[in-house]
């Protein structure tokens, strides 16, 4: 790694699978260059091998222009599930250059026996189906999607952000917890236990950080509101880092 005459890669981030790919690319022999492309949402994202890159392109169009400035051999994209944004854009910039595009999703949770799961194509029909579910909801949906639950005047909300929001949530009734996975479902039950928590509202992020509320929900005998995943740009996808990196080797020699 690190010799300035190999192929140089563009990885978008802000997700475990993206660091955990960095960390993997930066540890091969070949010359890779890789740069992680991050929103730049987070205060103190954790620091990440190799050249960082932040905040937007300024869209698809934009996004192709990098492409071509940088010389980028490949991107992969291993954002968040639910940043169907970016993810469309990056479609966009690849096919209108000739890039070669990656999709790198974690899997999705699969519900087993005991889950009592409510599934919902998107947040404001997640929003819709609460009031007939339960009175006192943890909420863990990103403080992006909040405003989709601001109309519910008599739900009482335990939201967890990741870091301290520094607005007011557009909510009637909240209390917040601050806290970044992994958590623990001993820790989840104690959570959901000591806030009277009738009801859970979640996304279908998958990932194994963030899982453990949906065993606790199931252990309580708690429903869970489950947003669908957006869909995905069509193309080639993977489920794991390993799987990304024989991707790049087999591209990068073609
Ligand atoms: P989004 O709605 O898909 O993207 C909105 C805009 O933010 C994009 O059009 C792009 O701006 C910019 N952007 C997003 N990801 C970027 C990246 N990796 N590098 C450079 N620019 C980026 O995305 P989002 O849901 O706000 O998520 C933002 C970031 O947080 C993503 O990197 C994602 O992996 C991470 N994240 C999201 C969630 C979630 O639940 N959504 C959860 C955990 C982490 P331009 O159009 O100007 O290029």
């Amino acid at each position: 790694m690190g010799t300035e005459a190999g192929p140089r890669i563009l990885l978008l981030g802000g997700t475990s699978e993206a660091m955990e790919l960095a960390n993997l690319l930066s540890s091969q022999s070949g010359g890779l260059r890789v740069v992680t492309s991050l929103a730049g949402r987070t205060r103190n994202p954790a620091p990440v091998p190799g050249q960082v890159r932040r905040g937007g392109f300024g869209g698809a169009a934009a996004m192709a222009d990098y492409l071509r400035d940088e010389w980028i051999a490949a991107v992969i994209d291993a954002t968040h599930p639910f940043a169907a944004q970016i993810s469309a854009n990056a479609a966009q910039a690849c096919e209108q250059t000739g890039v070669p595009r990656l999709l790198l999703r974690r899997p999705e949770w699969l519900p087993v026996e005991g889950d009592n799961w409510i599934i919902c194509p998107d947040m404001a029909a997640a929003a819709a189906k609460l009031p007939g579910t339960g009175s006192r909801a943890f909420l863990t949906v990103g403080v992006q999607e909040l405003a989709a639950f601001s109309g519910l005047a008599d739900i009482r909300f335990l939201v967890r952000l990741i870091e301290k929001p520094e607005q007011e949530l557009p909510l009637a009734e909240y209390e917040l917890v601050i806290g970044r996975g992994p958590f623990d479902e001993a820790g989840e039950q104690a959570l959901l236990k000591k806030h009277g928590i009738d009801v859970l509202v979640t996304k279908a992020s998958g990932g194994a950080a963030t899982q453990a509320k949906l065993a606790a929900a199931r252990a309580l005998g708690l429903p869970v509101i489950m947003v669908e995943r957006p869909p995905v740009p069509p193309g080639p996808a993977v489920e794991t880092p390993a799987e990304a990196l024989n991707w790049l080797r087999k591209e990068l020699r073609s």
